[in-house]
C-alpha cells in the first residue's frame, strides 16, 4: 500500500469560529434564558443594528423568514408581481411565492454581475404603460458585491415602488463608503452556516423604519394580541431567533471585520496566483463599492483555454475539494414556467410542465447574461479559516488544467 497523508476535505464555505461564541453562549446557559427571545437576542439586534448602520433590527430564524415578513408587510399578495435578479439564491424569491405572488427576473449586468438597473428601468416603464407595476423590487448583492442602490432607487422612487435589499450574501461590504443596504425600504441579511459569518442558522431584518420593524417583531412570534391569554387577530408566524443562537452571531459579529478582510485577501491570492492564465477571469469590484469577496468566483472561458469550468470543479472534487457553479439563474430552474415578455411559455417549459404540477409562472427579462456566468462560472473555497497551504493545494489542481 502507497502510504498516503490522509488530506482534510476543503469546503466551499465552512464556519469560523472566533472563540468568544462560547462566552455569550455559556451567559444564555447560566441566565437559564434557553428559549426564543431573550436578552442575548436584544443585544445581538442592538449590536448588529450598530454595525451595518440600520437603526431597527429584529433578529429571525432565516434570512429566508426575515424576507418573508418583509414581503408580508409591504403587502404582497396574489396577483401582484415581484421583481428580483435571475442570477440569484431561490430565498430571495421564494417568501414573494408564499405570499402568492409572480416573480419577473431580469438578467444582470455584465459588470457587476446584479441585476441590470436599466433593464429594470426598461421593464417598470413598460409595467407602468400596461397599468400594472410590481409591488416590490428585490436587488440581491451577490457573492458580496453591492447593487448600484443609488440607480435602483432613482428607478423605483418615483413610481413609488419599495426596494427590498437582499443583502444576505454581503454583510461587511459597503456602497459608497456606507454599509450595505442603507437606503433600501428594508434589508435582510443571513446567518446561515456557509455565509461570511454564522450563528448556526439565523437572519435579520433590518430598517430606517421603525414601525416596520415592529410589525415584524409581532408577526415573528404568532401575532399575540395583548391579553392575559392568547388572543389572535392577525394571521403569525414562528420566527423568532432563539437565544442561544444569538448568542452565537454575538460572538461572530466581533470579528465580521476580520472576516472581511480575509475573504478580500483569498481573492487576490488566488488572483495572484491565477490571474496570468490564458482564459480566467474573475469577478469584477464594482467602483462604486467594496466587495466583500464571501466567495471568489472565476470565469473560465473554454475557447480560449483547454479545460472547462466542469473539468476544473472535478478535478478539485477529486482531490476532495468543494467548489461550486455561480448559482443557477431562476429562469432556469424547473420549478418556474416563464412567460416570455409577449404572454407566452416558452417551449422548454411546456415540457417540465407536463411533469411538474407545482410549477410556478414566472416572467423573464433577457437572461443570457445570467446564463453565460452559470455555464462558465466557478465560485472557488472561500473560507476564512483556510491557510495559505490549502489555497497553494487548489490553485496548484486549477494551474495543471490549463
Ligand atoms: C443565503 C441566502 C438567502 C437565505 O438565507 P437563509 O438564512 O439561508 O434563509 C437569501 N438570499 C440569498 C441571496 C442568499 O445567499
Amino acid at each position: 500500500m502507497t502510504e498516503r497523508i490522509q488530506k482534510k476535505r476543503i469546503f466551499l464555505s465552512p464556519p469560523h469560529l472566533s472563540g468568544e461564541e462560547i462566552h455569550f453562549v455559556r451567559e444564555a446557559f447560566e441566565s437559564n434564558y434557553i428559549a426564543p427571545v431573550g436578552p442575548q437576542v436584544d443585544a445581538f439586534e442592538q449590536e448588529f443594528a450598530e454595525k451595518v448602520g440600520i437603526p431597527h433590527t429584529v433578529a429571525l430564524v432565516s434570512g429566508t423568514a426575515a424576507m418573508h415578513l418583509a414581503m408580508r408587510i409591504l403587502g404582497v399578495g396574489p396577483g401582484d408581481e415581484v421583481i428580483a435578479s435571475t442570477l440569484t439564491f431561490i430565498g430571495s424569491v421564494t417568501p414573494a411565492i408564499y405570499q402568492g405572488a409572480t416573480p419577473v427576473f431580469i438578467d444582470a449586468d455584465r459588470t457587476t454581475w446584479n441585476i441590470d438597473p436599466e433593464l429594470l428601468a426598461a421593464e417598470l416603464s413598460v409595467s407602468e404603460q400596461r397599468g400594472k407595476l410590481p409591488k416590490v423590487v428585490i436587488p440581491t448583492d451577490l457573492y458580496g458585491q453591492c447593487v448600484d442602490l443609488d440607480r435602483i432607487r432613482e428607478v423605483c422612487v418615483p413610481y413609488g415602488i419599495p426596494v427590498v435589499a437582499d443583502a444576505a450574501e454581503a454583510l461587511g461590504a459597503t456602497y459608497k463608503g456606507r454599509q450595505v443596504g442603507i437606503g433600501a425600504q428594508a434589508a435582510i441579511f443571513s446567518f446561515n452556516g456557509n455565509k461570511i459569518i454564522t450563528s448556526s442558522g439565523g437572519g435579520m431584518l433590518a430598517s430606517a423604519d421603525r414601525d416596520l420593524i415592529e410589525q415584524a417583531r409581532f408577526l415573528s412570534q404568532q401575532a399575540r394580541d395583548p391579553a392575559p391569554h392568547y388572543e389572535h387577530s392577525q394571521l403569525g408566524y414562528n420566527y423568532r431567533m432563539s437565544n442561544i443562537v444569538a448568542a452565537v452571531g454575538r460572538g461572530q459579529l466581533r470579528v465580521l471585520d476580520q472576516r472581511v478582510q480575509r475573504r478580500r485577501a483569498i481573492f487576490d491570492y488566488y488572483q495572484l496566483r491565477l490571474g496570468d492564465l490564458t482564459g480566467i477571469q474573475f469577478m469584477p469590484e464594482a467602483p462604486y463599492g467594496q466587495c466583500s469577496r464571501w466567495l471568489t468566483v472565476i470565469l473560465i472561458n473554454p475557447a480560449q483555454c483547454g479545460t472547462d469550468r466542469e473539468k476544473i470543479r472535478l478535478a478539485l472534487e477529486n482531490e476532495d475539494i468543494e467548489a461550486r457553479p455561480v448559482w443557477k439563474p431562476m429562469h432556469l430552474q424547473p420549478l418556474f414556467r416563464i412567460k416570455d415578455a409577449t404572454g407566452k411559455e416558452s417551449k422548454d417549459s411546456d415540457i417540465v410542465g407536463s411533469a411538474n404540477s407545482e410549477q410556478v409562472s414566472a416572467r423573464i427579462i433577457g437572461g443570457e447574461v445570467a446564463e453565460n456566468l452559470f455555464a462558465h462560472g466557478l465560485c472557488l473555497p472561500s473560507g476564512t479559516a483556510m491557510s495559505e497551504a490549502d489555497l497553494d493545494r487548489i490553485t496548484n489542481i486549477i494551474k495543471v488544467q490549463f
